[in-house]
């Protein structure tokens, strides 16, 4: 993610403009409770045996209920109110009709997941909102209920790991919108309605808002979007676009996305786009969706695109996915990295340090994912520096003064939390783009160039499709290096 207009110099005044909410305290909101059998609210109190059940079955229920609770959680300790265990999801097809002049979606989400555990008779997703109209499992109608915002399903026979399941639920309504502990300089994350525009910003919290889904990096998954808007708007999402059909005022568009997926990086958008098409000198697709504004002013940045492109997969590895672009969006503060469809804001949209910031962003954020989100600097840190890199590529002696600068900068001011675990409201702070960036900077002066970018490609050939720790990204440093990074990474972290 990149805030717009961040820079040194403003740091005092971005952190005081910052609306400081209570931090992160995802077990004690409010439950509500949802079943197919009464659609009324209810609170936890109503959800628990009542009177009229037998002593034994209440006993079963309160067990029943810590085993939910147990795998209602990755299990990331910043973060544990979203992601579940129990299942690795492998796809999801995603058949969806959007309107941006319309704060309403219908939507039907098929599941493809594979057990994880044995002795499963109920799994549990992240979802918020909706009315839910039906939920199978392997094409058999099943019970659920709602409760801490998952979205708990009933399993028609007790499953063991490794077995198949297809899970499919239709819903519709309107979004619910509220801030996210994590961001709080966006009103709401998901889907954002806009009059002749809408599109999802979900990091890291907001995909629960507009889908089902197991909502953390620990399980990616590929995509199949089929979205169907009026016309003349186009649908944009991740990955390629297969085909479009038309039936009437409606258009449906085919993308679908292979390669490994986190949830918090899905997007779609829809708009009046015009889809601007290159290649790179080295070959990558390049493919991005602009308005007409903005269109010829965005085609004439192509040739440097592609440079970038190519002198990251030189400096990281292969561009992991199979085709990069950009998508304009109306200024909500703020660009994210969605993979191999970036979200931008159209306030960045021809900057080219944003640009650069969100592309190095499809490898360190996108295709290795971070097992806690607490550890943000790893993402932010290395696409700030990786911008600044590419700013000072004919110079590198300037990079050392601009990393220069940003030291005294932070110094000045210094916060008094570590850097990979910072409160909630700082998540995309300060700290964790610039300190972050720094941290790289001092980390590749100390190994090494040789070192520190073989060190990177073995990174990415390691945890590629995956996500890793910053114990994982040290190890493979160490490896690199031939020393014990131990001392470098505790004067960081403390
Ligand atoms: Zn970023």
């Amino acid at each position: 993610m990149k805030k717009n207009k961040i820079a040194i110099g403003i740091f005092l005044s971005l952190t005081l403009t910052m609306l400081f909410i209570s931090g992160c305290t995802p077990l004690v909101e409010s439950l509500t409770v949802q079943s197919n059998t009464d659609t009324e609210s209810k609170t936890t109190e109503d959800f628990l045996p009542t009177a009229t059940v037998h002593e034994a079955e209440i006993v079963t229920d309160k067990e029943a209920f810590v085993a939910r609770a147990e795998n209602s959680s990755a299990g990331d300790p910043f973060m544990p109110e979203v992601g579940n265990l129990g299942y690795d999801v492998q796809n999801y097809a995603v058949q969806i009709t959007l309107d941006p002049g319309t704060y309403w979606l219908e939507s039907v989400v098929d599941i493809e997941m594979i057990t994880t555990q044995d002795h499963l008779w109920q799994i549990s997703l992240d979802m918020i909102g909706f009315q839910i109209d039906e939920v199978l499992v392997n094409q058999e109608e099943v019970d659920y209920f709602r409760l801490n915002k998952k979205l708990y399903v009933d399993l028609p026979q007790e499953t063991n790991s490794g077995e198949k399941l297809n899970i499919s639920i239709r819903y519709s309504g309107e979004p619910v919108q509220e801030m996210s502990a994590y961001v709080p300089f966006i009103d709401n994350l998901g889907i954002q309605f806009r009059e002749d525009m809408l599109y999802i910003v979900s990091e890291p919290d907001g995909t629960r808002y507009w889908m089902p889904v197991n909502d953390h990096p620990l399980d990616k998954a590929s995509y199949a979007m089929e979205i169907t808007v009026p016309q003349p708007y186009t649908a944009v999402s991740n990955g390629q676009l297969l085909d479009t059909t038309i039936d009437g005022n409606q258009t449906t568009y085919y993308w679908e996305n292979k390669e490994p997926l986190a949830s918090a990086l899905v997007t779609i958008a829809v708009g009046e786009y015009q889809r601007i098409e290159s290649v790179s000198p080295q070959g990558i697709v390049l493919r991005s969706y602009v308005t007409m504004e903005t269109a010829q002013d965005f085609q004439t940045l192509q040739p440097q695109i592609g440079e970038m492109i190519d002198w990251m997969s030189d400096l990281f590895g292969a561009y992991p996915f199979s085709e990069f672009g950009y998508v304009e969006v109306s200024d909500i503060g703020a660009s994210l990295e969605t993979q191999s469809m970036v979200i931008m804001s159209e306030s960045a949209i021809l900057d080219e340090s944003v640009l650069c910031h969100e592309m190095a962003h499809m490898w360190f954020g996108d295709w290795v994912n971070l097992n806690s989100w607490s550890e943000i600097w790893r993402n932010e840190g290395f696409a700030t520096y990786v911008s600044y890199m590419w700013e000072n590529r004919e110079n590198p002696a300037q990079l050392d003064d601009t990393m220069e600068f940003i030291a005294i900068g932070l110094q000045e001011d210094p916060h008094d939390f570590p850097l990979n675990n910072p409160p909630a409201e700082d998540m995309f702070g300060r700290d964790s783009y610039y300190k972050g960036a720094l941290l790289v900077h001092q980390l590749r002066k100390q190994m090494g160039d040789d070192a520190f970018f073989s060190g990177l490609k073995t990174y990415f050939e390691q945890y590629g499709g995956s996500a890793a720790s910053d114990a994982d990204f040290q190890a493979i440093m160490e490896e690199a290096g031939g020393s014990s990074l131990d001392d470098f990474f505790t004067s960081w972290f403390e």
